[in-house]
């Protein structure tokens, strides 16, 4: 019986071990991952700095769960690859031969090349080892500089938070997301940073850092001549394909590893997926790197299931991303990004003074819906992937808005603002977006 290894127990790895076991009761599979002897989810790292989780409370499957489904487990580094060879080279001396292997090893911060930047007190925050170094670097400080505004950045800003350090959190860009947010959502971002506590710096990059003369770093410099006395710098300017560790191996790589629709590599019996894979030809609409939670899951479950000698091809479906911001819950469905795209319209609704929006996308000429952007309102994934997979028209959507909220039993919904938003807006034709801000009392209704 063919053996399959797997380098990396994230989710995208261990996603496909699951699957080829549900296909097939008898091929071999181990899983191979340097981080920890057990699948853990990583979107919960914060959770454990803040002491909301144990560490036993982000593994989503019992320790036993792997010798019950026969999934070997080794601890371990891969140094390398002979992929003509089908061997694995690990840091410990071992080697291994493989019939089929998946490569799903992730991401690894990317780090600018800043002067200082190999100073103590400087880390990403991608893993446990983070987490650990965090633990150690913020041991009675009080100052910390968190520098990239992205989602781990924010998140990097409030466990600090927690902690009561003083954060000054440094954004190049002249808002925060600015590729991904409209500048309405960008500003209620800097509110709910600013109404923290935190130092919230736009249009400022690093020029570098600066030591104690013990090694440690005590200062960071900024291109706008700031000087920030810091005793932690936290880098969160992105991610990056964990793929150094495959040079030589005579796979394809650009960013990612270059995989076909199927995940396949330049190698029939070598597939990658998960955060490392690179579509070498994506579908319009489809970015060439998927670096989320649950798109590794859903590649893994595809190659899982067909290594197993099941039928599955990879369909996206509607895109989804959520994240808090501090107190502000901020979730997308479809495609809302910061610009309105020709031929698109859409309806934007406000709270007059709480942290709430909702944003709606729909196709000018057919009006059926592309995309929700809703901030500190929880909407149902469900109901909004159904409209827009079903090309629902705008009027539908807004008629039965209400189906959306998470928790209409409880709350007054917005329901009828966002509805008189869009009459707003259509009885204007010239008009392609339109904002109606109002002041609003929301009405808390006892079950
Ligand atoms: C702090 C944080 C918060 C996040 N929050 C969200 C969120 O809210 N929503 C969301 O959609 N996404 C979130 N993400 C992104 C999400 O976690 C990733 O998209 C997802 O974990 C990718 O899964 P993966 O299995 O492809 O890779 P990973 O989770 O990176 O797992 C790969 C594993 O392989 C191991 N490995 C790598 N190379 C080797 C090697 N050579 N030998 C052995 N083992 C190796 C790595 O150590 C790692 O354990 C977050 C990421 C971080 C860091």
């Amino acid at each position: 019986m063919k053996h399959v290894f797997i380098i990396g127990n994230g989710i995208s790895g261990i996603t496909t071990a699951r699957y080829i076991r549900k296909q097939n009761p008898d091929i071999k599979i181990t899983v191979i991952g340097n981080e920890t002897d057990y699948f853990y989810a990583r979107t919960a790292l914060m959770y454990l700095y803040m002491g909301h989780l144990q560490f036993e409370d982000t593994k989503p499957y019992e320790d036993g769960f792997w010798e019950k489904n026969r999934i070997s487990l080794i601890k371990g580094d891969v140094v390398s690859l002979q992929a003509e060879d089908r061997k694995l080279f690990l840091a410990d001396g071992r080697s291994v031969v493989f019939d089929q292997l998946v490569i799903a090893s992730g991401s690894k911060p990317l780090m600018a090349n800043w002067p200082g930047k190999t100073l103590d007190g400087i880390q990403g925050f991608y893993g446990m080892n983070d987490l650990a170094l965090l633990e150690e670097n913020t041991r009675n400080i009080r100052n910390a500089v968190v520098i990239g505004g992205g989602l781990i950045g924010i998140e990097l800003a409030e466990m600090l938070h927690t902690r009561g350090i003083h954060i000054t959190f440094l954004v190049r860009e002249n808002r925060y997301m600015e590729r991904i947010l409209p500048p309405e959502e960008s500003e209620l971002v800097h509110q709910e940073i600013r109404r923290n506590g935190v130092r919230l710096q736009l249009n400022t990059e690093v020029k570098a850092f600066h030591g104690d003369g013990n090694g440690r770093v005590s200062m960071v410099e900024t291109t706008t001549s700031e000087e920030i006395p810091t005793e932690l710098a936290c880098i969160s300017i992105g991610v990056t394909p964990n793929i150094a560790w495959l040079n030589g191996s005579g796979i394809n790589t650009n960013r990612g590893v270059l995989v076909d629709a199927h995940f396949k590599t330049n190698f029939p019996d070598i597939f990658a997926v998960g955060d490392c894979a690179e579509f070498q030809n994506p579908l319009p609409e489809q970015r060439p790197l998927e670096q989320l939670w649950y798109t590794g899951k859903m590649h893994g479950e595809v190659v899982g299931t067909v290594l197993g000698g099941g039928l599955a091809t990879y369909q996206k479906g509607v895109f989804f991303n959520s994240a808090k911001f501090f107190d502000m819950e901020y979730q997308v469905y479809g495609d809302v990004t910061s610009d309105v795209p020709m031929g698109v319209q859409e309806i934007f609704w406000q709270h007059g003074h709480e942290h709430k929006s909702i944003r709606i996308r729909y196709n000018a000429r057919s009006g059926s819906v592309i995309g929700f952007l809703v901030m500190g309102i929880r909407f149902r994934q469900q109901a909004c992937q159904k409209w827009i997979k079903r090309q629902t028209p705008i009027e539908e959507v807004l008629r039965n808005l209400n189906m959306a909220f998470f928790d209409p039993e409880f709350f007054y919904t917005f329901g009828t603002e966002v509805r008189e938003a869009y009459e707003a807006a259509t009885g204007n034709p010239r008009a392609i977006t339109t904002t109606l801000k109002r002041t609003f009392w929301p009405i808390f209704r006892p079950k």
